[in-house]
């Protein structure tokens, strides 16, 4: 029996997605795939061609692929070309970023040319506040703030480092090099932590293996152009659509 969902209420907008409650199903949301784009804290706006779309297969896509290699996350079914149904979660408000490759804010804290390849993956905390500008932070910020407990920080850490290690060989099978990605995480309603949000090329950097072109957000933040034909090769070489 296919499942009836019925939209009640947005309960959240932001920069990409929004989010409604569903009819009947109060342990469940329902994410929706914006085209608009932001950069530098919502500084600069546009829209990126069919990117609802492209974002929502791909999380679709990712999300099953990173289920069925063990990694616990929100997503349920996709019900329309840009909406998914996805679990509730009790979001943690830190944002992870994973870093392969030397690029974007990481040049600003270290020596490192843009395109290093790092020695060992790095993994950064973010205070999820746009008010403050999102911070970097470091694990006793988060345990001050109580924002999360050790135990949480840790498997935080860990689930970030096992979804890069899932992530870098699926992507450069594909001709993608996974320069750096942000994840975030939430608790379900048993207190487990999951990842949940979205994992695109508004989320990652993804450099083309052979040439290092850019085929991420990087083309709307800097003004690169082809933007839109930057979304349409990975969701080809992903999708293969
Ligand atoms: N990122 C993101 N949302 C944010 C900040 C960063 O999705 O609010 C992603 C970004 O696309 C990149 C990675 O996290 O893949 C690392 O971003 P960085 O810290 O270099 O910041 P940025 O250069 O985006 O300001």
């Amino acid at each position: 029996m296919t499942e009836n969902y019925k939209k009640i209420k947005q309960i959240y907008e932001g920069k990409a997605k929004k989010l409604y409650t569903l009819k009947g199903h109060k342990d469940l949301l329902l994410q929706e795939f914006k085209d608009d784009a932001t950069a530098f804290n919502a500084l600069k706006k546009g829209k990126i061609l069919n990117k609802g779309i492209i974002n929502c297969e791909l999380t679709t896509f990712l999300f099953t692929y990173l289920r069925k290699k063990g990694v616990r996350n929100h997503f349920v079914k996709q019900v329309s070309a840009n909406e998914m149904i996805i679990d509730r979660l009790k979001i943690v408000p830190i944002e992870v970023v994973v870093r392969n490759i030397a690029a974007g804010s990481l040049l600003k804290k270290t020596n490192f040319k843009e395109g290093h390849q790092l020695a060992k993956p790095i993994v950064e905390f973010y205070y999820k506040d746009d008010s403050l500008g999102d911070p970097m932070i470091s694990d006793s910020h988060a345990l001050a703030m109580k924002i999360a407990t050790e135990k949480d920080l840790k498997t935080l850490k860990q689930m970030a480092e096992n979804i890069n290690t899932i992530l870098k060989p699926f992507f450069l099978k594909r001709g993608l090099k996974l320069v750096d990605f942000k994840l975030e995480f939430g608790k379900d309603k048993t207190g487990r932590i999951m990842l949940g949000d979205e994992i695109t090329p508004d989320t990652c950097r993804l450099w083309d293996k052979k040439t290092n072109k850019k085929l991420d957000k990087d083309r709307f933040r800097f003004d690169l152009g082809g933007v839109n034909e930057a979304y349409a090769e990975v969701r080809k070489r992903i999708l293969g659509k």
